[in-house]
C-alpha cells in the first residue's frame, strides 16, 4: 500500500510535470527543447558542464496482466508515449538525454516487448521505439523516487488490448511531422549492437594534489601535483584510445577539495575512480606501488599513516571541512551496493597487471584505510600510490616517459579486465520485476 502511495504520488508529480509544459502554446520539440533548458537551470551540478539527464538503465517484466517497461534515469523528464501500426510500435519521447544502459536489451520472450530500440534525434530530442508482439493499451506512467542508490523510476504499463482498438488510437501526434518522423524511427537500429561496443564505460581520473597543495616532493624538487597530473595524463590517453569516457578531476595545476573530486566522479555516474598519488617515507630504501581501497580502520599503521597524509590535501589547499568522518555509514552502503567488491577486484588486477612493470610493495601491495576521495557509495574507488618519491632512483624512473606509458598500459588492461569480466559475467541489468 505504501508502494503504491509512492507511486500515486510521483505520478501527479508526473502530470503536474506534463501540464506545465502542456501550458506552452509552442510545438512538442519547443516543449521539449524548454523542459530541458528548465532543467539545466533548476538541477545544481557539482561540475560546472552542462549535461543531459542519464538514461541508467532499461528493465522489462512480465506480470499477470501487463507488460512493465522501466527506464531509470538520473532525474525526471518530460516524456510523452504514442503507438504506431504496422508494425505495432510503442514511442517514447523525451528531452535530449545521454544513453548509459548496462547490459543488452531484451530481445524476446517478455511478454508483449517484442524488442526495444532506442537513439537520439537531429531534432535534439531522444526516444525509445517498442516493437510489440501484440497490441498494447499504455497505461498512465508512474515516476518512482530513487531508492537504495537507484536512479528515478519511470514505469509504463502495457496492457494486452484488440488489434482494432490499438489501430484507432494509433498515430503520429498532430505537431510531429509524420515523414520525417517515420524515416527516423526507422533508422534506429534494428538489431541492438554488440555489448562490448554499446558499453562506454565512464573512467574517472583523479590526479592527486595540485595548486597550492604540492603533496610529497622528491629530493631533486620534484612535487608529488606534477608528478601525478603527468601519470594521469597519460592514463587519460590511453583509456580514450581504448574507447572508454574519461574525466579528469583536475587536467591543470590548480587545487580541488577531495569531496568535489568525489562528487565529479558521482555525478559522472563513473565506473570507477582511480586517484593518481606518490609517497614518501622517512627510510629512503623504501620503495614500491601499492594500490589503496576504502576501509574504516586500516589495514596497518603505515595504511593509516598514508590515509592521514592524503586527507590532509584539504588543510593545504584550506578547504578543510568538519562532518566528512562518517565512514561506518558509507562502508555500509559501499557492502549494499557491492562497490567495495568492484574496488578490491580492480585493485588485485591493477596489482597483477603493474607487477611486470615497475617494483611492487613486496609485503601487502593492496591496502585499505579511511581516504576521503574513496567514500562515494555508487562509484568503485581505488587510490594507487605510484612508488616512493623519498627513493632517489624511484623517483628517477617515475620521471621517465617509457615507464610513465607502461604503467599508463599496465592500469589499463587492468580496467579492461575489469569490464570485460562484468560483462562475461551477465547482463547487470533485466531484473523481471519492479
Ligand atoms: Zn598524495
Amino acid at each position: 500500500m505504501r508502494v503504491m502511495r509512492e507511486c500515486v504520488r510521483a505520478a501527479v508529480a508526473f502530470i503536474l510535470l506534463g501540464s506545465a509544459a502542456a501550458q506552452s502554446p509552442q510545438s512538442a520539440n519547443d516543449v521539449i527543447d524548454q523542459v530541458l533548458r528548465d532543467g539545466a537551470r533548476t538541477v545544481a551540478r557539482p561540475v560546472q558542464q552542462a549535461r543531459e539527464p542519464i538514461v541508467m538503465g532499461v528493465r522489462v517484466g512480465q506480470h499477470d496482466d501487463r507488460t512493465r517497461f522501466v527506464v531509470e534515469l538520473s532525474e525526471p523528464v518530460a516524456m510523452r508515449t504514442f503507438t504506431l501500426t504496422n508494425p505495432n510500435r510503442v514511442v517514447i519521447d523525451m528531452p535530449l538525454v545521454k544513453w548509459h544502459l548496462e547490459g543488452p536489451p531484451r530481445t524476446g520472450g517478455y511478454g508483449a516487448v517484442r524488442s526495444y530500440r532506442y537513439g537520439t534525434f537531429r531534432t535534439g530530442n531522444s526516444r525509445f521505439v517498442i516493437d510489440l508482439a501484440q497490441p498494447v493499451n499504455v497505461g498512465e506512467p508512474m515516476v518512482l523516487e530513487p531508492v537504495n542508490g537507484s536512479g528515478y523510476r519511470v514505469v509504463f504499463d502495457l496492457f494486452p488490448t484488440a488489434q482494432a482498438k490499438f489501430d484507432r488510437a494509433a498515430g503520429w501526434p498532430s505537431d510531429l511531422r509524420a515523414r520525417d518522423n517515420a524515416a527516423q524511427v526507422a533508422s534506429l537500429p534494428q538489431n541492438p549492437p554488440p555489448l562490448r561496443s554499446r558499453i562506454k564505460r565512464v573512467i574517472v581520473i583523479d590526479p592527486g594534489h595540485g595548486g597550492t597543495d604540492p603533496g610529497t616532493h622528491s629530493t631533486d624538487g620534484q612535487a608529488e601535483k606534477e608528478l601525478v597530473l603527468g601519470v594521469s595524463l597519460q592514463l587519460e590517453r590511453v583509456l580514450l584510445a581504448r574507447g572508454y569516457t574519461v574525466h579528469m578531476t583536475r587536467d591543470s595545476d590548480v587545487a580541488v577539495e577531495l569531496s568535489e573530486r568525489r562528487a565529479i566522479a558521482q555525478s559522472w555516474h563513473a565506473d570507477l575512480l582511480i586517484s593518481v598519488h606518490a609517497n614518501s617515507h622517512p627510510d629512503p630504501g623504501i620503495t614500491g606501488l601499492s594500490i589503496y581501497t576504502l576501509s574504516e580502520k586500516g589495514s596497518d599503521a603505515e595504511a593509516r599513516a598514508v590515509a592521514k597524509k592524503e586527507n590532509e590535501a584539504d588543510k593545504r589547499s584550506g578547504a578543510e571541512r568538519a562532518g566528512d568522518n562518517d565512514v561506518a555509514s558509507i562502508l555500509l552502503a559501499l557492502s549494499q551496493r557491492d562497490t567495495m567488491n568492484k574496488s578490491s577486484r580492480f585493485a588485485e588486477a591493477a596489482i597483477s597487471t603493474l607487477r611486470n612493470e615497475t617494483d611492487i610493495l613486496p609485503h601487502k601491495p593492496h591496502r585499505d584505510a579511511a581516504f576521503v576521495v574513496l567514500k562515494s557509495p555508487e562509484v568503485p574507488s581505488v587510490l594507487i600510490e605510484l612508488g616512493y618519491m623519498t627513493n632517489p632512483d624511484e623517483a628517477r624512473k617515475m620521471q621517465s616517459d617509457g615507464w610513465r606509458a607502461r604503467v599508463a598500459r599496465a592500469i589499463a588492461a587492468a580496467v579492461d579486465r575489469q569490464f570485460m569480466t562484468a560483462a562475461e559475467a551477465g547482463p547487470a541489468t533485466g531484473r523481471a520485476s519492479e
